[in-house]
């Protein structure tokens, strides 16, 4: 399994930045000032915070100012390397072109004018997973009903079927979300100080079959103009620097029903898309708490993948989903954090990397605490609110409010005597509704 700290993360820097007019006359625009920071300040923190430790930055327009900012990276607790572009302008791909000799065999792309806040490592994981198939990069996209940009990609049935940014065609629903992975040798096929677009890569490599999706489903942010700068200035602002309240919930038995495994004969987490289903009332219970100004974060214990029981791709594709689901009825799901690990020794897996001791498995807080590390929570007036005893044992110790949701049977009881719940109520509705 590829894991964050193994990667490299290139960035493209060298833009000149010309549609942000006086903004960028002094500095480049990764160093636009964005409530007190750069600009690239918040994506690097994030990726840091994620695990990511190797940069490569390709500078061209005021090189010395990032370098000179950003260092060696120890600030961040990673490592950045430069690569500069030459005289002429290659554009992103002669820039890639031209910085292989310092490029590791695969690494992520990002561009440092974009905002792209997505679980990584999901990326990283359907990397691998699609080389195992033959791939050799793999693009994020996010289905955008031409909406921010216009689309430029097809999917169909889950896959990518094309990228064509030159020539739109109605069945376009997705967009080029900005960050991919490639396998270098992807890169190694061009001709150096030959100017040429990342796009043109990426359309071939559809065409061949050989790039794979990761369907995100958050918006991205850019500053290529003052009002793009202006938006992301007050996206900052709210989410990094003024607190807000949160509803942290549990996701099976809380958000949507728990299904009977005829395999295992079993109650058991949906392990597939066709297996999930919202309670009653659910829905409406997170429209309350969107309406309410709270934050909406899902912490969930997923070890099915682990175990053997199904995929870790399916496990993610269910949280997409449920989210997507949602997105359609105008509710925003902050954050879903995912343990994917089991504690038990698993007697059939192909994940074995899965089977450890973390600390993100409730009632660890582990899952708690990468949301808290990307937002600022009131946590005072904030909750945890799930099924399980472990959802209130995790939610007290992390230091908020707890609720526990469904019958509280004894069973229950008992294992709770040291851990009581804040309140009890009977569904997610019924909690909302007291708020
Ligand atoms: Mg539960």
């Amino acid at each position: 399994m590829i894991r964050p700290e193994d990667i490299q993360v290139a960035v493209l820097m060298g833009g000149l930045g010309t549609r942000l007019g006086t903004y960028t006359k002094q500095c480049p625009k990764p160093l636009v000032d964005v409530c007190g920071k750069p600009f690239f300040h918040y994506q690097l923190t994030l990726m840091a915070g994620q695990g990511f430790r190797k940069f490569l930055f390709l500078l061209g327009y005021k090189a010395d100012m990032i370098e000179d900012y950003f260092g060696d990276g120890s600030a961040y607790g990673v490592s950045v390397r430069y690569c500069y572009d030459g005289k002429e302008l290659l554009g992103t791909g002669g820039a890639i072109r031209r910085a292989l000799p310092y490029l590791e065999d695969d690494f992520l792309l990002l561009y440092g004018d974009s905002f792209m806040d997505i679980d990584f490592s999901e990326s990283l994981h359907r990397y691998e997973e699609g080389k195992r198939h033959g791939a050799k990069a793999l693009m994020t996209v996010l289905y955008n009903h031409n909406q921010y940009d216009k689309s430029n990609v097809i999917m169909r049935e889950g896959r990518l079927v094309l990228y064509d940014k030159e020539h739109p065609v109605s069945e376009m629903n997705a967009i080029d979300y900005g960050a991919c992975i490639y396998e270098k040798s992807v890169f190694e096929t061009f001709e150096e100080n030959v100017k040429f677009d990342v796009s043109k890569v990426q359309n071939l490599l559809t065409q061949k079959e050989e790039m794979v999706p990761h369907v995100v489903t958050r918006r991205f942010y850019e500053i290529g103009s003052p009002e793009s700068l202006k938006e992301f200035t007050e996206y900052v602002r709210y989410r990094f620097y003024e607190p807000h309240p949160a509803v942290f919930l549990d996701r099976d038995g809380v958000v949507n029903e728990i299904v009977f495994n005829e395999d295992t004969e079993q109650l058991d987490s949906p392990l597939c898309v066709e297996e999930f289903r919202f309670l009653p009332k659910a829905v409406e219970a997170l429209h309350i708490l969107q309406e309410k100004g709270y934050y909406i974060f899902i912490v969930t214990n997923q070890p099915a993948a682990a175990k053997g029981k199904t995929t870790l791709c399916r496990l993610y594709d269910v949280n997409t989903h449920m989210i997507r689901l949602l997105q359609e009825k105008g509710i925003f799901i902050e954050e879903v954090e995912m343990c994917p690990h089991t504690d038990k020794e698993p007697i059939r897996t192909k994940y074995r990397e899965l089977a450890v001791k973390c600390s993100c498995r409730k009632p660890g807080t582990g899952l708690f605490e990468n949301i808290e590390r990307k937002y600022k929570i009131d946590k005072e007036n904030s909750y945890m609110a799930g099924d399980s005893f472990t959802d209130i044992a995790a939610g007290r110790k992390f230091g908020v409010k707890t609720v526990f949701i469904g019958n509280y049977k004894c069973d229950v009881c008992a294992k709770l005597e040291y851990n009581k719940p804040d309140f009890i109520f009977g569904d997610l509705y019924s909690f909302t509704d007291s708020l």
